[in-house]
């Protein structure tokens, strides 16, 4: 019925055998766009040209450098294989303005026509994914206040809900939404000996498990290494239940409801 496909899980600073976090729901719903979207995308089997809407979390450059390169490749591969459709962009009030001047500062004089005619932007903190089956609504997390950062709660037709914390430490605004969502996507950017009220560390998603049984939480823009990698920070032990996805993992999610998670 529905499947999360992660084209990364790592944080900023792209640990060893981890990208950037990236999320895609759907196959045509993608959540960020890190610098190298294309990459990861490819990497994948994905292509540029089936994303129908990007949803962006906040302005810190490990969820937004790449747009120009996802609008460069529209821009001169997809349209070339006639395959584009519009590109929905879904962002904060001034987003638009944001994403254009990045884009003028990577390609300058290349892509105000793509950007003008073959996208179009959606500011406002609700709406529809049509023509999916998912609805959203944008909501403020806790995280650099430079960056206004939120996340996406994301509702199916059929009931199932998906929520998307963005890159946030705990806040009250996922605790409220936590506790009626069916899958929980938590970014554990820092480990515990960083106290960052910005951040969650494994402390708060194990703690954060304890007060949300019900949902399915999976952890991404993961501080550590991935599992085959021989340097970096090790994947800390969190309480059974909690999956730490790696780059290339599915979730599937069944007709009934049921998850199963396929790894790379
Ligand atoms: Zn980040
Ligand atoms: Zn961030």
């Amino acid at each position: 019925m529905a499947e999360l496909r992660f084209l990364g899980s790592g944080n900023a600073f792209s640990p060893p055998g981890r990208m950037h976090a990236l999320t895609l729901l759907d196959d045509s719903i993608l959540i960020d766009a890190p610098p190298t979207v294309l990459t990861q995308m490819h990497n994948f089997g994905v292509s540029p040209s089936q994303i129908r809407h990007l949803l962006i979390t906040h302005w810190h450059a490990d969820h937004c450098f790449g747009f120009p390169f996802l609008m460069l490749d529209r821009w001169k591969m997809g349209g070339m294989k006639g395959q584009l459709g519009t590109l929905q962009i879904h962002c904060r009030p001034g987003g638009r303005k944001r994403l254009t001047e990045l884009c003028e500062i990577g390609f300058p004089g290349s892509l105000a026509e793509e950007i003008e005619e073959r996208c179009s932007w959606n500011e406002s903190e609700s709406g529809e994914l049509t023509p999916t089956d998912w609805i959203f609504e944008r909501f403020p997390v806790r995280h650099t206040p430079e960056t206004d950062p939120h996340g996406y709660k994301l509702v199916h037709k059929s009931g199932l809900s998906i929520l998307h914390c963005g890159d946030s430490g705990p806040c009250e605004e996922i605790e409220q939404r936590a506790r009626n969502s069916d899958i929980i996507i938590l970014e554990m950017g820092v480990p515990d000996f960083v106290k960052s009220p910005h951040h969650h560390n494994p402390s708060d998603v194990a703690a954060f498990q304890i007060r949300h049984p019900h949902a399915s939480v999976l952890v991404t823009h993961n501080f550590s290494k991935s599992h085959d990698s021989q340097v970096g920070f090790e994947i800390p032990e969190l309480p059974e239940g909690i999956l730490q996805v790696e780059d290339g993992d599915r979730l599937k999610i069944s007709e009934s409801g049921q998850f199963s998670l396929l790894r790379k």
